[in-house]
């Protein structure tokens, strides 16, 4: 399964570009390569809370490459994008931090305030470290008096920070579960088909990409189910090779798995 070269890699960030802050050179080493060479480059993350925009200034200046906008698929821009495809410009009331708002409004979507949940005819959920019970309870009206479409950028229950985690999307979304009785209509996030897809297309469906991420349960799921061919690479969240890998590679970081000859790229 493993092909004989990649014209398209599909990269997560966290854990894979950076961690908390800090650049992972083994990965960025080899992402450079692959942009030089002219492999396509796609970066894929479930983080909502920063703008595409952000997002390609910080990608360009920790990689030392022009990345664009159109290199970026987070959830934020993954689930605008989706709402837009399926139902059109929407009323949404959104939680969510400025990136959220930003993709939503550049998709053509409104965003209505927490006094404004009657006009909402969507939610869309992403993470929001600025959450109040005010703006949960406009959500919870929203999705129960006006049966809003339940949309979500992804279920991740935490996040790894230094010395253990902290809430995640998911917990925001499960309160809102709770309260509403209702399930999600539709996660736009990772480890769903549609980003992929999206990731995809915006890669110019490359005959042979490669997902590369840190997580087992998001990446490598993801990556397995749409029969891509995926690695994990230890310098993120998963630190020790799992005991046995069944259909994806395994690297200590991407430039070692170059040396190895575990990666090669062709020409499109
Ligand atoms: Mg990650």
């Amino acid at each position: 399964m493993v092909k004989e070269c990649y014209d398209s890699l599909i990269l997560d960030v966290d854990g894979v570009v950076w961690l908390e802050g800090t650049n992972i050179e083994e990965n960025i080493r080899l992402i450079r390569k692959a942009i030089d060479e002219g492999v396509s480059v796609v970066f894929l993350t479930n983080n909502a809370t920063r703008s595409r925009k952000i997002y390609s200034i910080l990608l360009s200046d920790a990689i030392g490459r022009e990345i664009s906008v159109s290199q970026i698929v987070n959830s934020a821009f993954s689930a605008a994008e989706w709402l837009k495809r399926a139902k059109g410009p929407s009323r949404v009331f959104p939680i969510g931090e400025e990136g959220l708002i930003v993709e939503l409004q550049l998709a053509g979507h409104l965003t209505f305030g927490i006094t404004e949940w009657r006009y909402a005819d969507v939610v869309v959920v992403g993470l929001d470290r600025y959450i109040t019970y005010h703006k949960l309870m406009a959500a919870h009206k929203a999705l129960t008096r006006n049966n809003a479409f339940f949309l979500i950028t992804n279920r991740d229950p935490a996040y790894p920070v230094t010395g253990g985690t902290i809430p995640g999307a998911g917990a925001i979304v499960s309160f809102l579960e709770t309260s509403t009785g209702r399930k999600v209509d539709h996660n736009a996030g990772k480890p769903g088909e549609w980003i992929l897809k999206l990731a995809l297309e915006h890669a110019g469906r490359p005959e042979n990409p490669l997902l590369v991420g840190d997580r087992l349960d998001i990446d490598i799921e993801m990556g397995l189910k749409a029969g891509i061919d995926s690695m994990l690479v230890l310098t993120g969240v998963t630190k020790k090779p799992p005991e046995s890998s069944m259909g994806y590679m395994v690297a200590k970081d991407l430039y070692s798995a170059y040396e190895k000859g575990i990666i090669r790229f062709c020409k499109r």
